[in-house]
């Protein structure tokens, strides 16, 4: 039995639970329950009402109902494969229990002659009699039956008797836990505790009450777990002392006056925040989020700048070698030869990779651009200041702050995503770090126009781009991916191309997953160098590529994507300072909640807003794939319904955080909630 103050019963195995096995369990872990804890989320979807009993005469034939019998007499066949039979009365009539595959022992046992038993199950009827058909709610002690029996989504093999059983043995066991919350959170729950919340998620008629205090206590505890973990990181990281950085700002504005283009006011805010930290005595740890097309690179380039100029070496990292050569295109102009920059790339030959090897742990390159093969062991760095890492969204928290370590104690962070995210998602997943965004777009952008168009007009858009290439322009032109076949995807994708290569006769070109790394690096410069005029491809256009001179997009089926992503698709165009558009096709007249949706797209160009409006339609777990990107899903909180719960929680961080509170009274909560690597470092 457990130790009715440790939590430590609720991360034990599932075995130690009574009546659950080896076999159980390895159901059970099918399903990612891996010990008690996690079966406390498997809540009931409804439930059986069993409470009502019955006399035999009033059954109903064909529904669930409960009723106390008395055995009279058992009808055991002589011939195998017919059932054992057991006759019962009570003073109104009679009803047959059958049993197929069962022992006459069990049968006797279960049903003993001239006890009254209560039974509960769907009646049948047969040859003129009532009839249970292998009864599984059988029990001399009738208040065992006469309860609501909850019902689970199942597991194969495991019956939802066996779940009402584990779970109850759960619930009967809990231990209570000393209360980790403050007062002032706690009232905020009507001041329910955490054993008694769980004790009333798991009853019957609590389901579906998302707005009662005990769900709203529990959501919260979730919630409020990842921050603090997230808030430890940062304490942690922050807590590294470095040499600071000191920046030379005439060297910055005279770069600056440089640019062909003024800052906006946003990239100098973030400029400013990002070069606090540089000249700070902390470790900085900074994401820059910003929309597609809102200028983080010069943001970045200017840091690494700063860095050099004081100093140190700086390495940035993209995530394909095509985007690490644009950076470092694009800082070779900038920098001209007053810095030494170099691109570490996959197709350098040994001899060239060897050479740029020893320039770095000479101390000869100021800044180094490539793909994350920049951190492989054999790179060394005489002395790493800064690390910039571009569209990194992929990355969990436990590679960000390894990656932290790695570049050592001198050696500041900087991060920059271009998926602008609802702001409880930031808050869940960029927690662990401090935050500088970018909402203003370049002045000289102009808006991209976003139609949309039914595929049977497809003409009209042939039209239309034969128009934009006599002016010169290049087109993208994404083919809808189906997720149920790569194959289709393939073809539909292919059959595209050799349509739009009639219409204009080598001036096409195919990208599609099948491509090679290297024939899609190939196939981009070209587009690039405007070699051809229109891209057909599956969605892997890579984000944070520059095209300059592409400006018209159009999506077909584009019914498939939901809003962020199809407002980063059309980010690809209208990042030079022609007129854009973007054209989405679909297969058939849009139902008025897509219609709504598509408006949303077509009037603003603010992915922030736009994010946060996709995620109030189709739900947060669908946003630009987090399912699949490893963030951590919440049992019970939602970040659309529970946005206050958020708040509360950020507000009640930084009020730890101002009070320096000791966080070990929160271990318990660490412990069971989140149980990452890095816990183990904090608690
Ligand atoms: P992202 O934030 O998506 O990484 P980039 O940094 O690639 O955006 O910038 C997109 C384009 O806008 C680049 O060609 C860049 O030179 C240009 N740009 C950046 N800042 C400004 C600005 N303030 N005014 C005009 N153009 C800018
Ligand atoms: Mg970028």
């Amino acid at each position: 039995m457990a130790n009715k103050s440790n939590y430590e019963y609720l991360l034990s195995d599932l075995t130690k639970l009574n009546g659950v096995g080896i076999k159980t369990t390895n159901l059970l872990k099918r399903k990612k329950i891996n010990n008690i804890f996690d079966l406390l989320w498997k809540l009931p979807k409804s439930y059986t009402d069993r409470t009502l009993s019955t006399k035999i005469k009033d059954l109903r034939i064909g529904e669930n109902q409960t009723i106390t019998i008395i055995p009279k007499k058992y009808l055991f066949p002589r011939v195998r494969n017919l059932p054992n039979r057991v006759s019962c009365f009570d003073e109104s009539g009679e009803i047959d229990c059958i049993f197929f595959n069962s022992y006459e022992g069990y049968v006797r046992k279960i049903l003993p002659l001239g006890k009254e038993i209560t039974v509960s199950g769907k009646i049948g009827f047969y040859r003129n009699k009532y009839q249970l058909t292998n009864p599984k709610y059988v029990s001399e002690d009738s208040s065992l039956i006469k309860q609501k029996h909850n019902t689970y989504s199942l597991t194969e093999g495991i019956s939802e008797k066996i779940y009402n059983k584990i779970i109850n043995q759960i619930i009967n066991n809990l231990p209570i836990l000393k209360e980790w919350h403050s007062k002032n959170i706690l009232d905020k729950f009507d001041n329910i505790n955490w054993n008694e919340a769980i004790i009333e998620l798991h009853k019957s008629e609590n389901i579906g009450k998302y707005q009662d205090n005990f769900y709203q206590r529990l959501a919260f505890d979730e919630i409020f777990s990842t921050f603090l973990v997230n808030s430890e990181i940062r304490k942690k990281i922050k807590k590294i002392k470095k040499k600071s950085k000191s920046l030379d700002i005439k060297k910055q504005i005279n770069l600056i006056n440089k640019l062909e283009f003024s800052l906006t006011n946003d990239q100098k805010k973030t400029l400013e925040e990002i070069n606090q930290d540089l000249s700070s005595s902390n470790k900085m740890f900074r994401l820059l989020q910003g929309d597609v097309g809102s200028g983080k690179t010069i943001v970045s380039l200017i840091a690494a700048y700063n860095t050099v100029n004081s100093g140190f070496q700086v390495a940035l990292m993209a995530p394909t070698e095509i985007l690490a050569r644009q950076h470092y295109n694009f800082a070779k102009k900038l920098f001209s030869k007053e810095i030494n920059i170099e691109l570490i790339s996959g197709k350098s030959d040994y001899k060239t990779k060897k050479i740029i090897l020893n320039k770095l742990d000479n101390n000869n390159i100021d800044i180094i651009f490539g793909t994350h093969a920049i951190f492989q062991k054999k790179v060394n760095f005489k002395n790493l200041g800064l690390i910039i890492i571009d569209e990194q969204h992929k990355f969990g928290v436990n590679q960000r702050k390894r990656l932290s370590d790695k570049g050592g104690k001198n050696c500041d962070v900087l991060l920059m995503t271009a998926t602008p995210i609802p702001r409880t998602l930031t808050m869940t997943m960029y927690g662990d770090m401090d935050l500088s965004i970018i909402r203003e777009k370049p002045k000289s952008r102009k808006p991209i126009k976003t139609y949309s168009k039914l595929e049977s007009k497809i003409n009209d858009v042939i039209k239309f781009i034969k128009k934009e290439i006599q002016l010169g322009n290049q087109i993208f032109w994404v083919c809808p991916l189906i997720e149920e076949s790569k194959k289709i995807d393939h073809s539909s994708a292919v059959k595209k191309f050799e349509y739009l290569n009639k219409l204009f006769p080598n001036q096409v070109s195919l990208l599609h997953g099948k491509t090679d790394i290297e024939d899609k690096e190939i196939i981009l410069d070209d587009f690039l160098k405007k070699k051809f005029k229109i891209l057909v491809s599956t969605t892997i256009i890579e984000v944070g590529i520059d095209f300059p001179n592409a400006n018209v997009i159009i999506i077909e089926n584009a019914n498939k994507f939901g809003l962020s992503q199809l407002h980063q698709l059309r980010g690809r165009v209208g990042r030079g300072n022609k007129d854009s558009a973007c054209i989405l096709m679909f297969k058939s007249n849009l139902s008025d909640n897509a219609k709504k949706r598509i408006n949303i797209l077509k009037e603003s160009n603010d992915g922030f807003y736009i994010s946060e409006e996709d995620m109030k339609i189709r739900g947060f777990g669908d946003i630009l794939g987090f399912k699949q990107s490893g963030i951590k899903n919440f049992k019970l909180a939602d970040p659309i319904h529970n946005n206050d719960l958020f708040l509360l929680a950020e507000k009640e961080i930084k009020r730890i955080e101002n009070n320096s509170e000791d966080i070990g009274r929160f271990k318990p909560l660490i412990k069971l909630y989140d149980r990452a690597d890095v816990i183990n470092d904090i608690a």
